[in-house]
């Protein structure tokens, strides 16, 4: 054999012997999940989603009474809890994640899905919109990955960190720019924790999802009727809107989402790290008018 087979087998076997001593994943069945978020929307639907798959889930939100109903809906205390949590405050979230962690004994994966939309144009963004948007998705996203990476680097047993972040970390929408600003931030934060965290066997990926309206608190909270004027449309037609762009002309559901999540912590895709998966009936491929 000459020169460049040699070296490949050899840095084959190296590779081969260095995922030997990587953390071995636990089945989704015994993992502890946090979903940040998670009483409404696309977070519910992940909640609901890895608690089917067998985890036990903490359903963190802002939201302490949504957040416990939705735990409820799951199942009891055994399987579901929910905490209430401002991922912007530090303290509340290092709360949250010790609540994981004496609910259920440990942390093996964590959801950064909490979000809001106070975007508007460039010249209507408040300073104080500006702020409270980055507070929560860039900040608090952060902070929460901090605050659980040291659990998770400290159990020695891999684990997983998914970003719910957006088609528009990627391309400009109209009126979006606080918005977008923190979902580019996110979407970095993903590439930055995958080539920091991978050696400890946490592997850190995202989804981008585009015009979830359905079940979505974000849209029913004044950014539907925002997009809908946006785009001339009715708010009650935005979801349809949104599908026709698309390649499959399909709507984007909730549980769309979770599904997406789910196979980026399952079994299967040990290797993927850094990735953001598009949750968008094919819209970031092709954009349709
Ligand atoms: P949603 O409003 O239904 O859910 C968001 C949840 O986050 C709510 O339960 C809310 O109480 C909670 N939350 C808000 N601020 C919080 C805080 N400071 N601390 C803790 N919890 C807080 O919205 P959704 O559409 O399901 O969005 C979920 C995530 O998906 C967001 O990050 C959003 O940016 C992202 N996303 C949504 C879409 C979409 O089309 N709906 C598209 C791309 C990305």
């Amino acid at each position: 054999i000459d020169e460049a087979e040699k070296f490949r087998i050899e840095y084959w076997a190296l590779e081969e012997a260095k995922l030997q001593r990587m953390p071995k994943p636990k089945p989704l069945a015994t993992r502890v999940a946090l979903v940040t978020g998670g009483a409404s929307g696309i977070g519910n639907a992940t909640a609901q989603r890895l608690a089917a798959e067998g985890a036990c889930v903490v359903v963190a939100d802002l939201d302490l009474e949504k957040a416990q109903a939705a735990a409820a809906e799951i199942g009891g205390p055994d399987v579901a809890v929910g905490v209430q949590v401002d991922v912007s405050d530090a303290a509340a979230v290092q709360a949250a994640v010790d609540a994981a962690v004496l609910a259920f004994g440990g942390l093996d994966l964590v959801v950064n899905n909490a979000g809001l939309s106070l975007s508007k144009s460039l010249l209507d963004t408040t300073e104080a919109d500006w702020d409270r948007q980055h507070d929560v998705m860039a900040k608090g996203s952060f902070l929460v990955s901090q605050a659980a990476a040291r659990v998770l680097i400290d159990q020695r047993m891999g684990g997983d960190i998914v970003y719910i972040s957006s088609k528009n970390s990627i391309f400009a929408g109209p009126n979006n720019i606080a918005y977008s600003a923190t979902k580019a931030d996110q979407a970095h934060q993903v590439r930055l924790l995958a080539a920091e965290l991978g050696a400890h066997g946490v592997r850190v990926n995202g989804i981008n999802p585009d015009g979830v309206v359905a079940g979505s608190g974000i849209f029913a909270g004044g950014w539907g009727a925002n997009r809908a004027e946006v785009y001339g449309v009715e708010e009650k037609d935005l979801g349809a809107f949104y599908a026709q762009r698309t390649i499959l002309k399909q709507e984007v559901l909730p549980e769309h989402c979770a599904a997406a999540v789910f196979a980026l912590v399952g079994p299967d895709l040990r290797q993927t790290t850094g990735l953001h998966v598009p949750v968008d009936s094919g819209v970031a491929a092709a954009f349709l008018r």
